[in-house]
């Protein structure tokens, strides 16, 4: 049974940016892809269902960024795939080593404990600065300081649904800085140290935490202790202008400094959302539900028959995780007051 189209373009619904002649306006953004080489096919995946459902309309810009220069095939493959400018840059080595205060013989003995402990990357150094970079260096690189906006795609990959409006308009038009679709809870033996960290922070810099902030959405005890609800930050569409931000990077140079991304594995995943929570009032972080998205192992399928039919989305409304007990979504919604979609309590 075909649903009855409801408005004269039925493949752009409501939001109504897109006409026969593109988009009414461009925003100064870009996707963004941390990639080796070797991860070519994998974001090429990515590349095709983004393009396919969102970009192929809008063409926005893609930066990619590596510890080491990409080769000719790597470039040749995404530029084709990229319906935007393509831009490729090389870190430099203060972004992905070493800090000069870490005591390497001390992150060596935590390298060789968290492998004998089979903790995920517990053993990898790359993963290490991977986390780093991605948590205080990505904005700043040559290639990104010329955009404002963000959207942060990863090798493998899926979206599931049409974006049929322009996310990036949307923050600006709703004075959005960070925006998720999943959210779970980190594991306690990558961050064992990493709220005390933040707390000296907040002490030291009251004047960068927020008036209406997030805290009771990642501490259930006023502050005292971290509940491990974060963002996966494999998705992210954000302000770069905030993370590039006095407030921001004094976050991350206090966290820096007290050397955890080695001494433990502190992902960039519960930086940024503890950053996001302290630092930015809570209306400023959005969550897409019509953003249909799958990074292994976790699915967002859009909770909504109407959104997911509209959207032409291929995913299992099953698979959604955002109702499910090891999400912080259903938090989400409680601390900003927000209604759950039509439908939320079926997916439990
Ligand atoms: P996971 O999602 O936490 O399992 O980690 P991934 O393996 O997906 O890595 C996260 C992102 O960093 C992906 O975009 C990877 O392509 C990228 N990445 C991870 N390690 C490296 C590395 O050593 N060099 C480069 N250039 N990119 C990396
Ligand atoms: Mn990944």
């Amino acid at each position: 049974l075909a649903a009855e189209p409801t408005s004269p373009n039925p493949q752009y619904g409501t939001h109504g940016d897109l006409t026969s002649s593109g988009p009414s306006e461009k925003m100064n953004a870009t996707f963004v892809t941390l990639a080796r080489n070797t991860d070519l096919w994998e974001i090429a995946r990515s590349i095709r269902q983004v393009e396919d459902r969102f970009n192929r309309n809008y063409h926005y810009d893609w930066v990619f960024l590596n510890d080491k220069p990409f080769d000719e095939t790597f470039k040749k493959v995404t530029s084709s795939l990229v319906s935007g400018k393509t831009h490729y840059g090389e870190i430099k080595e203060e972004h992905w080593s070493f800090p000069s205060w870490i005591d390497q013989d001390k992150a060596r003995k935590v390298r060789e404990d968290m492998a004998q402990r089979k903790i995920i990357y517990g053993d990898s150094i790359s993963y290490r600065h991977m986390c780093r970079f991605e948590s205080g260096f990505f904005f700043r690189q040559p290639l990104m300081m010329n955009y404002e906006w963000y959207w942060r795609v990863e090798p493998s990959v899926e979206l599931f649904c049409d974006v049929n409006y322009d996310p990036f308009k949307f923050m600006r038009d709703n004075k959005k800085k960070y925006s998720f679709v999943i959210s779970l809870y980190e594991y306690v033996e990558t961050i064992p140290t990493l709220w005390d960290s933040v707390k000296k922070f907040m002490k030291n810099h009251p004047e960068h935490i927020a008036k209406d902030n997030s805290l009771a959405l990642i501490s259930d005890d006023g502050g005292d202790t971290y509940n491990k609800c974060h963002f996966w930050s494999n998705f992210e569409i954000g302000n770069l202008e905030w993370l590039r931000s006095k407030q921001y990077v004094d976050f991350f140079e206090a966290l820096d400094k007290d050397g955890g991304f080695f001494y433990e594995r502190w992902g960039d995943a519960p930086v940024h959302s503890i950053g996001a929570s302290l630092l930015l009032d809570k209306s400023e972080i959005h969550f897409f539900n019509d953003i249909a998205y799958y990074h292994v192992p976790f699915t967002h399928c859009p909770t909504g028959e109407e959104t997911r039919l509209k959207l032409k989305c291929h995913c299992d409304p099953k698979n959604n995780f955002d109702w499910k007990g090891y999400s912080c979504t259903s938090r989400f919604f409680d601390l900003n007051k927000l209604e759950k979609p039509a439908g939320w309590e079926k997916e439990q």
